[in-house]
């Protein structure tokens, strides 16, 4: 009897559990589907200016007067904020849900650096991240947006599958790498990778490519120039441009304000805005 009683204890929690899961699954669909195009960005290894290009293609996208909105999905190295000035800031959670902070041009922005208070390091494991993903596409008032783009970690982990799994009309991706050797063979798994997950590659970007001396405009090739462009060749995915080392970006970045915005004139933004233009024909074509 005490077995009997356990077992139909288990039915219920079960069939509670399954009520919640189609409950959330109806919100994604609902909230999602008030979202017009989804871009996830990624990249094979950190420090390769991911959170950069994130960041600066939806403030290209904002300068167009499109509503964008930006989902920092790194659970363990949230940088967003941080680039766009809006470190410390907390989110005011609603019956409704929690509204997204705004960045500089009505940017919609989310993280988990808004929830927390302290600059501790916070232990996730798998199942907690993949949850507060979800949570960030659910309970998130996102509202209609024209785009949102998502900064995933880097490397091939729990994130980007949670993303895949939930979000599966993603438009596509990009793939940030730097011009090393390393970095192309790393990012070459991040192309199979998006590939495995039915995740359109959009292409590749690559970073620090080259540094044009502002004095003389003479280009010295720090850490070489062409592996991206190559490695996209060679996987066959589309290349959208090379953006070339700037000591303006990344003091723009600790101002957090977004380059594309501050230096309109620089080799950078140039380039940049190159790769917005590849990023919108590709979606155009969709
Ligand atoms: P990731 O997201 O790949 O870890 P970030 O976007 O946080 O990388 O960039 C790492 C650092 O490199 C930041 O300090 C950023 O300002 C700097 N950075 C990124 N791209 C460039 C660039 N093209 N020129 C100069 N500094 C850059």
């Amino acid at each position: 009897m005490i077995f009997m009683a356990s077992y139909e204890k288990n039915v219920a929690q079960l069939k509670t559990y399954k009520e919640q899961q189609a409950q959330e699954n109806r919100e994604l669909k609902e909230r999602m589907g008030k979202i017009k195009h989804k871009i996830a960005v990624i990249s094979g290894k950190g420090g390769v200016g991911k959170s950069t290009v994130t960041v600066n293609l939806a403030t290209a996208f904002a300068q167009q007067g499109k509503q964008v909105g930006i989902l920092d999905a790194d659970i363990h190295g949230p940088s967003v904020p941080k680039l766009l000035g809006l470190a410390g800031k907390q989110v005011k959670a609603s019956p409704v849900g929690a509204f997204p902070i705004q960045g500089p041009l009505g940017l919609k922005v989310m993280s988990i650096d808004f929830f927390i208070n302290e600059a501790s390091p916070t232990i996730w494991r798998g199942p907690l991240k993949m949850r507060a993903i979800k949570q960030f596409l659910t309970e998130v008032v996102w509202a209609e947006l024209d785009y949102l783009f998502i900064d995933l970690p880097p490397g091939t982990g729990d994130e980007p599958l949670s993303v895949a799994q939930l979000l599966p009309e993603m438009d596509g991706v990009v793939i940030v790498t730097m011009p090393t050797q390393l970095s192309s063979s790393i990012v070459k798994k991040a192309v199979l990778f998006a590939e495995q997950l039915k995740m359109p590659t959009i292409g590749v970007v690559e970073n620090m490519s080259g540094f044009i001396c502002p004095y003389c405009g003479k280009k010295t090739e720090i850490f070489g120039s062409g592996g991206g462009e190559k490695m996209a060749k060679e996987v066959g995915v589309p290349f959208l441009g090379s953006i070339p080392i700037d000591p303006e970006v990344g003091l723009d970045t600790d101002k957090g304000i977004p380059f594309i915005l501050s230096n309109k004139e620089s080799a950078a933004t140039k380039a940049f805005m190159g790769v917005v233009t590849k990023v919108q024909e590709f979606i155009s074509k969709k």
